[in-house]
């Protein structure tokens, strides 16, 4: 079934970049056949990766970066929303609001869809 489709798909990309083609190498035919080409040609693509992107367009799950502040006698925490290029030991730009100190960050975890896990440590 999935190889059917991939077959399909593939038939209808190659039909799609003969018609773009052959839109493009005729000037004087209307850019609407360019125009279709170019459509056949995504919906032959889309068939042709059909089984594989139900996997690959799976969201990431939710991750959360917990922050602490640097000072011993300072108990700050926070927990905000995983930002690219966090990781464990990364100093934050942003000083902590409680005391101006440095803050670190402890931890990047992933979110769990249990309510009582969500901010496991
Ligand atoms: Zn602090």
């Amino acid at each position: 079934m999935s190889i059917m489709t991939k077959i399909i798909g593939a038939v209808t990309a190659g039909a799609g970049a003969v018609i773009l083609f052959y839109g493009i190498s005729n000037p004087e035919i209307d850019f609407l056949v360019y125009f279709v080409g170019l459509i056949v040609m995504s919906i032959g693509f889309s068939l042709f990766n059909a089984g594989r992107t139900v996997q690959e367009r799976k969201p990431p799950p939710p991750t959360v970066t917990e922050i602490r502040c640097d000072n011993p006698e300072c108990t700050f925490k926070e927990i905000r929303d995983f930002k690219k290029g966090d990781y464990i030991l990364k100093p934050v730009e942003v000083p902590c609001p409680k005391c101006q100190g440095t803050m670190t960050v402890h931890g990047v975890y992933m979110v769990r869809e249990e309510p009582e896990q969500k901010y496991a440590v």
